[in-house]
């Protein structure tokens, strides 16, 4: 396992890092008028659906006790009963927010438990507007209000067309990809995919050991078992 310790330990350096930087561009942000409505508390956006890599899963999976671990299986066997009527990303994105609603690792206050250890996908999220539009379901806004929403937004900001901040997004997006080469590197694939079923595969399968045998070992536990779905799991090979 000495190569998910260095991976592990990579992992968690780049999310300080992150962090860090994250503070310094909002700051940036702040000092030119801009305002982030991000606060203690908020959770609007823990419905949208959480893509990561298998690294950052497994950081969280060692942040699940057996509260949140009961809320992990609910949601995945909802999932799992889900998919068969999916038939694209569109609609995979639409049922996951509207049918399996907030993410297992919310608390019963409604924070997020595995706080430290949470994605990039999860730490690059900085809204520049109020809460209430980091949930909104767009596929259900009438068309005017869509394109006023739209408007309103400073292009050269955001990740148009979120109203996400695109610097955080971006660095986030660059991260994941090195911690994605950093496992190609050490097991000669990657894996990524989403958050909770990816730690639902750990918690239930120990899929970092399978890891270490290889992707062929991967991928035949996945298809013996029935765990290959569809939307949510990505296996990379790294170029021979
Ligand atoms: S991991 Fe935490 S921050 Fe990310 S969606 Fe889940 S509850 Fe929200």
């Amino acid at each position: 396992m000495s190569g998910w310790v260095a991976t592990r330990g990579e992992l968690g350096r780049r999310q300080r890092d992150f962090d860090r930087d994250c503070a310094r561009l909002l700051a940036e942000y702040e000092g030119r008028g801009g305002r982030i409505f991000c606060g203690r508390g908020c959770r609007a956006c823990c419905t949208l659906t959480v893509d990561c890599s298998f690294g950052e899963a497994l950081l969280v999976a060692e942040a699940v006790n057996e509260g949140l671990g009961r809320a992990l299986d609910v949601y995945v066997e909802r999932l799992r009963e889900r998919l068969p009527k999916v038939a694209d990303l569109k609609s995979y994105l639409r049922m996951q927010r509207r049918e399996l609603g907030d993410c297992p690792f919310l608390d019963d206050e409604g924070a997020c438990a595995v706080y430290e250890t949470r994605p990039f996908a999860c730490r690059a999220l900085f809204s520049t507007r109020p809460a209430e539009w980091c949930g909104v379901d767009f596929g259900e806004l009438p068309a005017i209000e869509k394109e006023l929403f739209m408007a309103s937004l400073d292009r050269t900001v955001v990740d148009f067309p979120t109203h996400y901040l695109a610097e955080p997004r971006e660095l986030a997006r660059a991260l994941e990809g090195a911690g994605l080469l950093a496992m190609e590197r050490v097991f000669g694939f990657s894996l990524a995919g989403n958050l909770p079923y990816l730690v639902w595969l750990e918690k239930h399968y120990a899929l970092s050991q399978k890891c270490v045998e290889g992707d062929a070992a991967v991928t035949a536990l996945l298809e013996t078992e029935g765990l290959n779905l569809p939307f949510v799991l990505r296996l990379g090979k790294a170029p021979a």
